[in-house]
C-alpha cells in the first residue's frame, strides 16, 4: 500500500537519502533503526512531503508521487495521505487539548464542528484523555502532551501515521504511557512506520523492522531476522552498540 522506490534527497551537496526503496502493506507497523545523522527523520518527512525528495517515487494507496515532477498541488494531495507524530509534539499552546485534535479536522478536513468535535473526543479517550479535554499543553504531562499529538494524527484517520522519535523527549517514567498508546492503535491495524531507539518496543510490536546508516537501507526483515541473525557487519555493530 506504500511504495517508495529511488528516492534520493540532498541538502545541498550533502545527500542524506540515497536510492532507498521500502515496501508497507496495509497494517504493518514498520520500525526505523539507525545511528544518528543516517536520514531516518529525513525519510519520514519526504514521505508526508515536509521534505520534497529530489527524485525518486512515492506511492501511498492509489495515489503516485513523482518527486521529480510534482507541484504544490501533489505536495499538498501527498500530505493528506499521512499524518506525523513529532518528537516535541508540536502542540498549539494556546489551544486545549480538544482544540488541538479538532484544528485539523476544521481547517484542513472542513469537517463541520459539531462532527470534528465528536471525532476528537473519541480519539482523546482512546489514547486516555477523556478527562482532560479543556486542558492545555502545558497543564499536561509530556506523556499526555504527546497522545494528543498521537490523537491528533489519528483523528485524521490518515493512510499511514509516521511517529519521528516519539518517546526521546520524554522522561524515562513516562516512556511507557506512550508507548502502551502505539501499541494499542498498532493492533487496530493502522499502518504506521516509526523512528525509534526503543528497542523492546521494535521487537514486540513492528513487523517489519529497517536499519539505515549513511542514507541507505543496510538491511531490513522481521524483528527475529534483524535483532537475532543480523547479515551485515554495520547492523551487527549497531546493535552491539546499543544493547
Ligand atoms: P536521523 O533522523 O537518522 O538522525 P536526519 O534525517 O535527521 O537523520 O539527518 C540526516 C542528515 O541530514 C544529517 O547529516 C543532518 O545534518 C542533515 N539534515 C537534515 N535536515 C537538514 C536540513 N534541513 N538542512 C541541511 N541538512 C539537513
Amino acid at each position: 500500500m506504500i511504495k517508495l522506490a529511488h528516492i534520493a534527497k540532498s541538502f545541498g551537496r550533502h545527500q542524506v537519502l540515497k536510492d532507498i526503496n521500502l515496501t508497507v502493506q496495509k497494517g504493518e507497523v514498520v520500525v526505523i533503526l539507525g545511528p544518528s545523522g543516517s536520514g531516518k527523520t529525513t525519510l519520514l518527512r519526504c514521505v508526508n512531503a515536509l521534505e520534497k525528495p529530489n527524485d525518486g517515487e512515492i506511492k501511498i494507496g492509489d495515489y503516485t508521487f513523482d518527486c521529480k515532477r510534482a507541484g504544490k498541488k501533489d505536495v499538498y494531495r501527498l500530505r493528506q495521505k499521512s499524518a506525523m507524530v513529532f518528537q516535541q509534539y508540536n502542540l498549539f499552546k494556546h489551544k486545549t487539548a480538544l482544540e488541538n485534535v479538532m484544528e485539523g479536522l476544521v481547517i484542513v478536513k472542513k469537517l463541520p464542528k459539531e462532527e470534528a468535535k465528536a471525532r476528537s473526543i473519541a480519539v482523546l479517550e482512546k489514547v486516555g484523555l477523556g478527562g482532560k479535554l479543556d486542558a492545555y499543553p502545558s497543564q499536561l504531562s509530556g506523556g499526555q502532551q504527546q497522545r494528543v499529538g498521537i490523537a491528533r494524527a489519528l483523528a485524521l484517520e490518515p493512510e499511514v501515521i509516521l511517529f519521528d522519535e516519539p518517546t526521546s523527549a520524554l522522561d524515562p517514567e513516562l516512556v511507557g504511557e506512550v508507548l502502551a498508546v502505539i501499541r494499542k492503535i498498532a493492533k487496530e491495524g493502522i499502518t504506521m512506520i516509526v523512528v525509534t531507539h526503543e528497542m523492546g518496543f521494535a521487537r514486540d510490536v513492528a513487523n517489519h523492522v529497517v536499519f539505515m546508516d549513511g542514507g541507505v537501507i543496510v538491511e531490513e526483515g522481521t524483528p527475529s531476522e534483524l535483532f537475532n541473525h543480523p547479515q551485515e557487519e554495520r547492523t551487527k555493530q549497531f546493535l552491539k552498540r546499543i544493547t
